[in-house]
């Protein structure tokens, strides 16, 4: 069994304490298939308790956090935004034996993670309203608040950087949070919590109740006295999570899934987009929702792109987290099985996988792995081109021209991000332009995960806006005093 650092893996942190629940949820390693913790499970008592809790701290009994000035709640968000980073390796550890990731990539979400506390701490106390010129006996003002109770639920392939980016936010603009992290991962999302408790967070201003969806996450989103609600998921699940807050008419904000394409034309640096479509569809094994899916390129260049890509594919080897390889595994069996399901269809259908990558020799037989994969031969419309298979497999379509690249680009129910290569100026703003997603790249493909740009979807990608200064902003509504003085 592997061996990491002792927690609380089992409690849930509710009103500043460590609180054990009637039963358990086991958490698997995805690189072996061992059971490597034991977490609580929380369900509609320990959630209505964390919702009190965070309301105490909002403006209640407990409200040493309401308290707070900005310049106090920055201050707190920077100094955690170090703790984090003192603890990095033990957190990259955590999440690296969790979520099966390779170790560099666990790595680079801590060091996300610290940043998206320091960002929002340097900003907590930078954030106003205005004053508008109206009547001139008037005097008139916008109040920028909090919302009060946020409640998060967050998914597994990323906790540290999703807590990061939900919680470090809606605690700089004041409110309080309870965050549902995924059943499948949320080691490090503990451990943050505990390093959280450890460097004075107020009780009740950040609340964990680890637990099911259908329990935990479903209680959460159903609760009378949650504020906001933000959801990171699948677009199914955020259905359900809208339609159970559409009830109380809390504000919700979805971060969904997507179907990304890169866009390759003929004129690009080949040389330079190349270890960008790689890595945009191999990182976190496909298991991200910004991955770039599908590679849409155009054919002058397609039979040299695809012979040094296929190259590039099965040079690819997948391992355990801790071997740093290429690829790590799957999270769970489950979606191990979604995916293979998927690819036996688009293979029955005519698809052809044109390269793979490879099991690396000894990676253990427990363990969820599913190779690289670059599919061609697509039939126009079919499911690979439209459905998320969250694995790392990369469906390629050729196009002639730049209109049929813009169709295909926008041929999904999904608009989360989009990869434009191309040295033609006026190509690069027509499409920047034309493709309906929330966010376009060009000549690079993520933007280093740049913490400090808005990020979201249009469509079944999504709706609302975390990251950057305007993540901080949607934690916040508006409220409008006009002041009459005669
Ligand atoms: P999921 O929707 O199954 O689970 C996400 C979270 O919702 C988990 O915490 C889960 O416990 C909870 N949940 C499940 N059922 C629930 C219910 N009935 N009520 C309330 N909560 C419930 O998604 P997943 O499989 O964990 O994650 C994969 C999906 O998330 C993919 O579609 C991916 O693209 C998307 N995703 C989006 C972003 C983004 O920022 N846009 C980031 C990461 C993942």
């Amino acid at each position: 069994m592997q061996s990491f650092p002792e927690m609380p893996s089992h409690q849930a942190l509710i009103g500043g304490a460590w609180v054990a629940t009637r039963s358990t949820l086991d958490v698997e390693a995805p690189s072996h298939g061992k059971t490597i913790a034991r977490i609580a499970r929380c369900q509609e008592e320990e959630i209505d308790q964390a919702v009190s809790a965070a309301g105490h701290a909002f403006s209640g009994r407990l409200d040493e956090w309401s308290r707070w000035t900005a310049r106090r709640r920055s201050e707190w968000l920077l100094a955690f935004a170090t703790a984090i980073e003192d603890d990095h390796e033990r957190l990259a550890a955590l999440e690296c034996a969790d979520t099966g990731k390779p170790m560099t990539q666990a790595r680079g979400d801590i060091s996300a993670c610290a940043r998206y506390f320091r960002f929002y701490g340097g900003a907590a106390d930078k954030l106003h309203g205005e004053t508008i010129p109206f009547e001139n006996d008037f005097a008139v003002m916008t109040l920028r608040e909090p919302y009060g109770v946020c409640g998060q639920i967050i998914p597994w392939n990323y906790p540290a950087q999703i807590f990061g980016r939900c919680v470090a936010a809606a605690l700089a603009a004041g409110n309080t949070v309870v965050l549902k992290p995924a059943e499948d991962a949320c080691l490090s999302v503990l451990r943050l919590a505990e390093l959280a408790v450890e460097h004075g967070l107020p009780a009740g201003a950040l609340n964990v109740v680890p637990g099911l969806g259908r329990e935990a996450g479903a209680a959460l989103s159903a609760h009378p006295s949650i504020d906001h609600l933000s959801f990171t998921g699948s677009p199914e699940t955020g259905t359900l999570v809208a339609q159970a807050a559409a009830v109380h008419h809390v504000p919700v904000t979805m971060e969904l899934g997507g179907k990304s394409p890169q866009i390759l034309f003929a004129d690009a640096d080949l040389e330079a987009a190349l270890p960008f479509v790689v890595r945009g569809i191999i990182q976190n094994a496909g298991q991200t929702c910004s991955a770039g899916s599908r590679l849409l390129v155009q054919r002058e260049v397609a039979d040299e792109l695809l012979g040094r890509l296929a190259a590039r594919f099965e040079a690819l080897r997948c391992d355990v987290g801790e071997a740093d390889a290429d690829c790590g595994p799957l999270i769970n069996a489950r979606q191990k099985a979604k995916l293979e399901a998927r690819l036996a269809a688009a293979h029955a259908d005519g698809i052809r996988t044109l390269a793979r990558g490879q099991l690396a020799a000894g990676a253990p037989a427990g363990g969820h792995f599913a190779v690289p994969q670059l599919l061609v031969d697509i039939p126009a419309g079919h499911e690979v081109l439209r459905e998320e298979l969250f694995g790392p497999v990369l469906a390629v379509q050729v196009f002639d021209d730049e209109a049929e690249a813009l169709a295909l680009a926008n041929g999904t129910d999904f608009g989360l991000c989009a990869g434009i290569w191309t040295r033609d100026g006026g190509r690069q703003l027509r499409l920047a332009k034309g493709v309906r997603s929330g966010q376009v790249f060009v000549n690079n493909y993520g933007a280093a995960g740049g913490i400090e740009l808005p990020f979201g979807g249009v469509g079944r990608s999504g709706h609302g806006r975390e990251k950057g200064f305007e993540g901080l902003r949607s934690y916040t509504r508006i409220k409008t005093v006009a002041i009459h003085h005669g």
